[in-house]
C-alpha cells in the first residue's frame, strides 16, 4: 500500500481512479505496480456482481463466481499498493497543470471530503455527472453516456483518462480489464514514470545478455519463483475453498417478486 497520502491535512495522490469495478481495479493494479500513488474511489458495486457464473474469463476453464472474481481484483490492486475507498465521487475540478480536486462522500460522512490528484482515470459505469464543467467530450446515447477517448485511454482533457464500459468498449469483463490496463499504461507513459513492460522474468534473462534490467521489469531467481508459486497456490486454495457467500443482486426492475430477488439498495 502506498504511504499515507495525507500531507498538511490534504489527501493527495498521483492518480485518482473513479470506479472500482473491473476496469478501475485492473488499471490501479498497473499504476500502483509502476510506483504511482493510486487511490481507487468506488461507490456501490461493479455491475459484474450481477452475473450468475463467469464463463468467459481467460484462465478459468470452468468459469468462476463473478463476486469472487471482483473480490480477487480488489485484492490484487491493494496487494500491489493501490489504496481503496468505498465512497462516491461527486465533483471534479482542476487541470493537469493545477492538479485535480475531487469531492467525495460516503454515507457516514457528515460532509464531503476533498481528494487531490495529479491525474484522474474515469472507470465508473454508468455515471459521469462529476465531469460536468471540465469540458470532457461525452457522447450522449439516450439513456447512456460515454466518455470519448483517443483509443488508448486519453480523453480530450489532458490528465483525464477513461477506461471500460464508460469508454464505450464492448460489455465483457475481459475487455474492461484489458482496456483498464491499456489506459493505465498510457497514463504511466504520459506521467514520465520510467516504465517498460511490467514483466517478471527469470534470473539472467536480461543481465546474462549484458543488459540492464529495464525499468518496470524484475528478474527473480529460482528460489523466489518457488516462493511466489507457493504463496500463489495457497492464496488460490483459500479463495476457492468455500462457495462465495454474497447474495446476488439482480436488475433493479426485478425486485420484490415471488423469487425473493433483492435489488441494489438492499443489504445482503
Ligand atoms: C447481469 C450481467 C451479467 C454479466 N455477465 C458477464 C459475463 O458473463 N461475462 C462478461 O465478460 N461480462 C459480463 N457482464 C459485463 C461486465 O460485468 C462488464 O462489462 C464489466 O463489469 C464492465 O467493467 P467496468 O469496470 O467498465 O464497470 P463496472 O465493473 O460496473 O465498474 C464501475 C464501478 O464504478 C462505480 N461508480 C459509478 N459511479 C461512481 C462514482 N461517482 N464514484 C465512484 N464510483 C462510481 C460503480 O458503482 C462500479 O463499482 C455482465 C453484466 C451484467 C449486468
Amino acid at each position: 500500500m502506498t504511504e499515507n497520502a495525507t500531507e498538511n491535512g490534504i489527501e493527495r495522490y498521483e492518480l485518482l481512479v473513479v470506479g472500482g469495478g473491473v476496469a478501475g481495479l485492473t488499471a490501479a493494479t498497473f499504476t500502483a505496480r509502476a510506483g504511482l500513488s493510486t487511490l481507487v474511489v468506488n461507490h456501490d458495486e461493479s455491475i459484474l456482481r450481477r452475473n450468475a457464473h463467469l464463463e468467459n474469463m481467460p484462465g478459468f476453464p470452468a468459469g468462476l463466481n463473478a463476486r469472487l472474481f471482483a473480490d480477487m481484483l480488489h485484492a490484487q490492486a491493494t496487494r500491489n499498493g493501490a489504496n481503496y475507498q468505498q465512497s462516491r465521487v461527486e465533483t471534479l475540478s482542476g487541470s493537469l497543470d493545477a492538479g485535480f480536486v475531487a469531492t467525495v462522500s460516503t454515507e457516514n460522512d457528515a460532509a464531503s471530503r476533498e481528494i487531490h490528484a495529479d491525474r484522474v482515470l474515469v472507470a465508473s459505469w454508468a455515471e459521469v455527472s462529476y465531469l460536468d464543467g471540465l469540458g470532457v467530450e461525452i457522447r450522449d446515447a439516450g439513456s447512456k453516456q460515454y466518455v470519448a477517448d483517443d483509443g488508448l485511454g486519453r480523453t480530450n482533457v489532458e490528465g483525464i483518462y477513461a477506461a471500460g464500459r464508460i469508454a464505450e468498449r464492448y460489455h465483457q469483463a475481459v475487455i474492461a480489464a484489458g482496456n483498464g490496463a491499456e489506459a493505465a499504461i498510457t497514463l504511466i507513459h504520459d506521467s514520465e514514470t520510467p516504465f517498460y513492460n511490467d514483466w517478471v522474468v527469470p534470473e539472467g534473462y536480461f543481465t546474462d545478455r549484458g543488459r540492464e534490467v529495464p525499468p518496470g521489469c524484475e528478474e527473480i531467481d529460482a528460489a523466489e519463483q518457488q516462493a511466489r508459486q507457493a504463496a500463489a497456490r495457497a492464496a488460490m486454495q483459500e479463495y476457492f475453498a468455500e462457495p462465495h457467500d454474497e447474495r446476488q443482486r439482480t436488475h433493479p426492475s426485478l425486485v420484490d417478486d415471488e423469487k425473493g430477488r433483492i435489488d441494489w439498495n438492499d443489504e445482503g
